[in-house]
């Protein structure tokens, strides 16, 4: 070999599918995982949404089905009506045809793709921008940023005390940064605390961008799973667009469609309104395209029509929205039945930021050594930074669970 591949390390095992693996293996009747991001039903089982069940059957049931290659940039009816779903039919940014979209492997792929184009084309007197991301973040954004040789760095979001937004330190850190850095967004449901910015924070948060000449990196993988409502959880993407930026945006169909394994996503790039802005889009449509073309050759397709079926058919466009509804209504009453029961039990601290935080997760607040008991007494695996994926918890396992929480924060 022309390297010592003696010399490769050890790397540590992905810690989220280690904890997956850990669950699978362990034999207790009582066990809960609260820890991938994956929807479960009150069954604990997952949920195949009944709207994608019958896209497949469109699918299928196509006499022309076959197993062609997608072009570069994937599947246009499903980028185009993904770009709308997030941007907004009737986006002006859309109208002046300034958006390039590329389908993804799913939302990782597209924040890798983002990054990648990034890191190639994104320079300030000839060097890399740091990318700024919130303290915490989906731990993924770090390495996939500095793979590809992006610097990071982190501003304040998540205030300990208040198990909130600290705004006025995002604020500062966004104010404090050097002008056109590179800023990660989580456009709703942010991963992992379930903290998002109001809409007048939104505003604020802009603002500053804007006089910083910042560049906005949005991460959008839970659009409809925060309040179960399309357009709501897309406001801050739109609010940005409005505003004028150009800026990027990473869009997964995982949670929303609970196509996990399908890794359907795409990557949209919006250029700022200009009277070159749709050259300006064509050029980068083109380097991605090239980029697309080296890493990957061209997406993977079930997804991608399963997506674009639902997208394009008002019928089960409407039907996906029910089933939304279904997903996030049934996360917002399990957030509900633990709070009530911790209080209930007078389980000393503050319980209210359960139900305050939104989406897929709550930071619970738990520390590492109260997460390793929940584990080694109760069988309840989660990350170690004390975040439940809420989707794991149902009304056969809630009570467990917060018995258990009430038992390790007395410390009995
Ligand atoms: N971004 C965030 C913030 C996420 O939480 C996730 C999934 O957990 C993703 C992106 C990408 O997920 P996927 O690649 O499965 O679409």
């Amino acid at each position: 070999t022309s390297f010592p591949a003696e010399a490769v390390p050890q790397a540590p095992e992905d810690p989220l599918f280690g904890l997956m693996r850990a669950y699978k293996a362990d034999e207790s009747p009582n066990k809960v995982d609260l820890g991938i991001g994956a929807y479960r039903d009150n069954n604990g089982k997952p949920w195949v949404l009944p709207v994608v069940k019958k896209a497949d059957d469109v699918i299928r049931s196509d006499p022309d089905l076959n197993h062609e290659y997608l072009p570069i940039a994937g599947l246009a009816s499903f980028t185009s009506k993904a770009a709308e779903l997030s941007l907004g039919a009737s986006s002006a940014a859309l109208a002046e045809k300034r958006v390039a979209s590329v389908q993804t492997i799913s939302g990782t792929g597209a924040v890798h793709l983002g990054a990648l184009f990034l890191a190639k084309f994104y320079k300030v007197d000839g060097a890399n921008r740091t990318v700024y991301v919130s303290n915490p973040t989906w731990a993924n954004h770090n390495q996939i940023f500095t793979n590809v040789g992006l610097p990071i760095a982190t501003y304040p979001y998540f205030d300990k005390q208040t198990k909130g937004l600290d705004i006025q330190g995002m604020l500062k850190a966004l104010a404090d940064a050097p002008e056109r850095s590179i800023v990660l967004l989580h456009a709703c449901a942010h991963n992992p605390t379930g903290v998002d910015p109001s809409p007048e924070q939104w505003r604020d948060i802009a603002e500053v961008m804007k006089a910083k000449k910042h560049f906005p990196f949005f991460d959008t993988a839970y659009q409809g799973f925060a309040s179960g409502d399309l357009d709501r959880d897309a406001g801050a993407i739109r609010y940005f667009v409005e505003q004028g930026f150009e800026l990027v945006i990473a869009q997964s169909f995982s949670k929303n469609l609970g196509l996990y394994g399908e890794r359907a996503g795409a990557f949209h790039y919006v250029a700022a309104p200009a009277s070159d802005a749709t050259a300006t889009t064509t050029r980068v449509a083109s380097q991605l395209a090239i980029l697309q073309r080296s890493e990957i050759s061209n997406p993977p397709i079930y997804g991608a029509k399963v997506a674009s079926t639902v997208l394009n058919d008002p019928a089960l466009f409407a039907e996906w929205q029910e089933n939304l509804r279904t997903m996030s209504g049934r996360i917002i009453a399990m957030r509900e039945a633990l709070r009530s029961k911790l209080e209930e039990y007078g389980t000393p601290g503050t319980w209210n930021h359960i139900t305050d935080q939104i989406g897929m997760f709550s930071f619970t607040g738990l520390s590492e050594a109260q997460v390793a008991k929940l584990r080694s007494d109760f069988h309840v695996y989660m990350t170690k930074n004390g975040r439940i994926s809420m989707a794991g918890l149902n009304t056969s396992n809630i009570e467990y669970f917060a018995k258990a929480v009430d038992s390790v924060v007395r410390g009995t």
